[in-house]
């Protein structure tokens, strides 16, 4: 699915070169040059599955592209929901939403949906983590950024040995987890949100039945897509 997201005020006096045709549709004008130098436009189409509007909210978009999932988190399945782009393209503004709470971005939507399917199940319990994979690091963001590891144990399941994993009950608990995971993201940070726009942030919702993992469901803030180092290599 793409996003597109509107002109800021730096690039206020550019030109839109994405122009949205129906909900699976748009054309990306690339500005050429004739052998006699005059200018024209070329277009590129590209299909996805679904394609948002500048206009669209954070909500639209969790209905259309995450809440299939949540539903499916509860029948069982492993989910994961990605963002993917350059840095300033609106990875966090989609998945956090913006700091000012206005709109609440596709973690939290997600919460308050996984916390009332769960509120209809007597036997699931719900538990969160939260860390960010920086310079090759795992770091516990709901343990002080204490570096865990990860090791594949002998039925070859990946797993994130000493993780901490909040037990939740409430879209506040979630939130306060969240919350606190992002202050630990946050600081440290010099410039413009260099840091963080390097991390890959992972914050899990895991599913218990009787204390085994029942299912899970991932959401995960990639660091800014130039950071091509990280995203050509897939073993990382
Ligand atoms: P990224 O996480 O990809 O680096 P951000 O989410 O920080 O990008 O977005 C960059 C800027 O653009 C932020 O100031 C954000 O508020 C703004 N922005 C991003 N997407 C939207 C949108 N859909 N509507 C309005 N503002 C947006």
């Amino acid at each position: 699915m793409v996003r597109k997201r509107p002109l800021n005020s730096k690039e206020g006096q550019a030109q839109d070169v994405v122009e949205i045709l129906d909900s699976k549709c748009l054309a990306v004008g690339e500005m050429k040059a004739k052998v006699d130098l005059t200018k024209y436009i070329e277009e590129h189409y590209f299909q996805f599955d679904n394609v948002f509007e500048h206009d669209q909210d954070n909500k639209q978009i969790y209905e259309q592209c995450v809440l299939p999932l949540v539903v499916e988190t509860f029948k069982g399945a492993k989910t994961t929901c990605f963002a993917y782009g350059q840095t300033g393209s609106g990875k966090t503004f989609t998945m956090m939403g913006p700091t000012d709470g206005s709109h609440p971005g596709l973690y939290l939507l997600a919460a308050y949906d996984v916390i009332d399917l769960l509120n209809s199940y007597t036997d699931l319990e719900l538990n969160v983590s939260f860390f960010e994979i920086y310079c090759g690091k795992l770091q516990d963001l709901l343990n002080n950024r204490e570096v865990v590891h990860c090791r594949e144990d002998h039925k070859q399941q990946v797993n994130i040995v000493n993780l901490t994993e909040k037990r939740c009950h409430t879209v506040e608990d979630i939130m306060n987890a969240l919350s606190k995971g992002m202050l630990l993201r946050a600081q440290g940070t010099t410039g413009a949100n260099a840091e963080s726009s390097r991390s890959h942030a992972i914050l899990t919702m895991s599913l218990m039945h009787y204390g085994k993992l029942y299912s899970k469901m991932s959401f995960i803030d990639l660091a800014g897509s130039e950071r091509g180092a990280d995203t050509m290599h897939t073993d990382k």
